[in-house]
This record gives C-alpha cells, sequence and structure tokens, in this order.
C-alpha cells in the first residue's frame, strides 16, 4: 500500500511503499479517506518536534484522520462506519495509569507515543489499524471534513480546561482573542464567536490575503500584530476576557497577560523552538497575581474531546469548510500538501473517498 513517510535521509516527504497492517486482538483495519496538514507535520519533518519509532528507518506522517471501518475484527465497529483515530498511544502497547484513566492527553513524556508525530507511524496510508477505543464514530454527512475532528478537538479541550480554572466565581466573559491565523486559530476563531460578543484575530499579514478574508467573514476584528503589538491590545482595542495563543511566537506568552482583562484567562498553544528574550517578569508577576489573571498550557485531547468535535464539525458552515480547504491532493502528488504559502490554510491528502 501507499503511505507518505519521513525517513531519516531526507526532510520532505516521501511516497512509499509499505505492507497493508494486519489489526491485532482489539483492533480494527481502516480504510483512509483524507489526512490534514498542519504546522505540526511541518516541524516533524524539519526535525524541531517529535521522533521516529524506535529502530525504524522512516515514519509515516499523519496524525489528522478520517477513514472508514475495512475490517471491525471483532471490535463491536460496524464495518463502512466512519471514523476518527486519536493521536495518543499505549509506548510499546503496554498502558499505563494516564490510559487506565482515559487521560492520555495528560501523560508526561515517555508515556505515550503519538502517532505520526512521535514514536508512532502515523495515518498518512492506505490503510492503518487502531485499537477500536481509539476511533470515533463520525457522521457520514461529514466524512470529507473528519480530518478536521483532531484540530478541533484541541480546542475543545483547551477551552474545557481554560475555563475549568473560571469556574470558582462568576465569570462573564465577552471579549475573546486568538493569536494566530493558521488553521487551528481560525478554526478556534469561529468557535469562540459563537460564544463571545466581540472576537479578535491577531496576524502579520497586509490585505488582501485569504485568511484575513476569513476573519472578517466569521465578523471578527482582524488585528495587524505589526501595528498593535498583542500587550497593547486593551490600549488599542480592549482588554480580553480570553486569550487563545496559536502562533507558537514566544513572546505571545508573556504580551498574553498584558492584554488579559481582569479575571481573565489566556491558553497557550504554541509549540515554539528555544528562544531567549527578555522580560518584566516582575511586572507579569504583580499583573497575574494583582488582577487575578491565569494563564495556562495544553497540549493534544483524547476521546472526549474528539466526541465534542464531532459536535462541532457538523455546526461549520460551508463556506468556512471550502475556504479554508485549499489544496486536496493525491498521495502521488503530496508536496502540493507540504507546499507553505500566504495562500495555503489547510491541506489535505485524499486516499480514498466513501
Ligand atoms: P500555523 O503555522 O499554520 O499558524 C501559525 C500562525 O501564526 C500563522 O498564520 C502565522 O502567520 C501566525 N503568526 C506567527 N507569528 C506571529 C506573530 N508574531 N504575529 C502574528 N501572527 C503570527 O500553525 P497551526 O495553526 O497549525 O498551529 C498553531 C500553533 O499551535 C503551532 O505552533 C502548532 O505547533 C501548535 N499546535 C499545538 C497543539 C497543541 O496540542 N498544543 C496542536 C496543534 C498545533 P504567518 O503565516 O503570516 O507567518
Amino acid at each position: 500500500m501507499k503511505v507518505i513517510g519521513v525517513t531519516r535521509d531526507d526532510d520532505g516527504p516521501q511516497l512509499l511503499e509499505r505492507e497493508r497492517p494486519s489489526p491485532d486482538p482489539g483492533e480494527a483495519l481502516v480504510r483512509t479517506l483524507r489526512v490534514g496538514v498542519d504546522g505540526t507535520d511541518h516541524e516533524v519533518l524539519n526535525g524541531s518536534h517529535g521522533g521516529f519509532p524506535d529502530g525504524a528507518d522512516h515514519m509515516v506522517l499523519g496524525h489528522e484522520a478520517v477513514g472508514v471501518v475495512e475490517e471491525p475484527n471483532g471490535t463491536g465497529l460496524e464495518a463502512g462506519q466512519v471514523v476518527a483515530p486519536t493521536v495518543r498511544r499505549k509506548p510499546n502497547g503496554e498502558t499505563n495509569e494516564y490510559f487506565r484513566r482515559g487521560e492520555p492527553d495528560m501523560a508526561p513524556d515517555g508515556e505515550y507515543t503519538e502517532r505520526g508525530i512521535v514514536g508512532d507511524h502515523g495515518f498518512m496510508a492506505e490503510y492503518f489499524t487502531s485499537p477500536a477505543d481509539f476511533l470515533v464514530p463520525v457522521p457520514e454527512a461529514v466524512a470529507d471534513y473528519g480530518f478536521l475532528v483532531e484540530p478541533l478537538s484541541i480546542t475543545e479541550k483547551a477551552n474545557e480546561h481554560a475555563y475549568a480554572t473560571r469556574e470558582p466565581f462568576d465569570w462573564r466573559p465577552e471579549s475573546a482573542c486568538v493569536l494566530g491565523n493558521g488553521s487551528l486559530g481560525l478554526l478556534t476563531l469561529w468557535m469562540l464567536e459563537q460564544e463571545y460578543d466581540r472576537t479578535y484575530c491577531v496576524g502579520r499579514r497586509d490585505r488582501p490575503d485569504p485568511t484575513v478574508d476569513i476573519i472578517d467573514e466569521i465578523g471578527s476584528t482582524y488585528v495587524d500584530s505589526r501595528e498593535t503589538p498583542v500587550d497593547e491590545l486593551p490600549e488599542t482595542y480592549e482588554a480580553m476576557d480570553y486569550v487563545y495563543e496559536a502562533t507558537g511566537f514566544a513572546p505571545h506568552a508573556f504580551q498574553t497577560v498584558k492584554a488579559l482583562d481582569q479575571n481573565g484567562v489566556g491558553v497557550l498553544l504554541g509549540i515554539p523552538e528555544p528562544w531567549e528574550f527578555e522580560v518584566d517578569g516582575g511586572s507579569l508577576h504583580n499583573e497575574i497575581v494583582l488582577h487575578n489573571k491565569c494563564l495556562i498550557g495544553t497540549v493534544n485531547s483524547h476521546v472526549s474531546h474528539f466526541e465534542d468535535a464531532v459536535e462541532t464539525l457538523q455546526d461549520l458552515p460551508e463556506w468556512l469548510l471550502d475556504d479554508l480547504v485549499t489544496t486536496v491532493t493525491d498521495p502521488e502528488h503530496v508536496e502540493a500538501a507540504f507546499t507553505d504559502g500566504d495562500d495555503q490554510i489547510k491541506a489535505v491528502v485524499e486516499f480514498d473517498s466513501l
């Protein structure tokens, strides 16, 4: 079968031929429909994030997938059922307390692998196997966009964890700001626009630009970080009740504290490289304490977040799905899915259709 992988000798995606996998007991065989590409895949390719499976000379890419159950293999799933796979798996197949609790997304390094990211092959293949417990049903009507369940689930978890910090008091948020106009930022912006009176999205692009067009269409305010740095949002626009960082630009983590209103919460998603720079730590510490602010980090997601994401996916408007997906390519022309540029938002590799 065809797979898209990265080898130790090359940092570009390669079309490789590998044997079709056979499901172990408890696993189903899934025929892949589509696999999305995101910032993390680029980081895996350039070696700044993740790592190969032990002893392997290549790693199959891809962690945002949707497929159809080909062989249920006695798992209780049905042949033909559309599913989206979660990403974290037991290291060497051995369970631990995080998997037993159903919280692998909270496991520390070494207590998990991630399909297509760290220590395990991904889903960019004609077929993949997975424990049935980690395959979340997706309605057929949204199968074409089922690869968005994974990125949406990242935000479902981020929001759940961020809001949980505000539960002890009567928090009445009105304004939210997303930092970053990549695919994760734009999907999140649409989600937040459904909840908040006023939303903002920070980028660093000139108009005309397809991502800024989406921000306008969502009904949000575009903020150019070259004109208004994140810590000046309160003076130029307003202090934010919620900030969602999806740039990976490390100064944003600290500028978020200034951007927040009294009692606000900022959630950090970006995965920056090491970078030393100066910050006024005293003022940040003071600001967080005296104004009851909260800054949290979050990574990955699990089954309940995938289930929430399936609900959200069904609500996404058709125009947004059309505008977000800028490339659909077959495995033979996979480079198109990894070509970056201002007109590329979400690229997808299509292996098959329903
Ligand atoms: P992208 O690279 O597609 O998007 C990042 C966006 O941030 C780009 O649009 C970029 O603009 C913008 N940006 C970067 N620096 C600045 C700046 N200084 N001012 C304004 N805008 C800026 O990534 P994704 O949308 O896929 O993901 C976003 C981040 O979240 C990444 O760091 C990714 O690694 C991380 N991530 C984290 C997950 C988690 O579980 N924590 C899961 C998935 C992703 P431009 O294109 O113009 O350069």
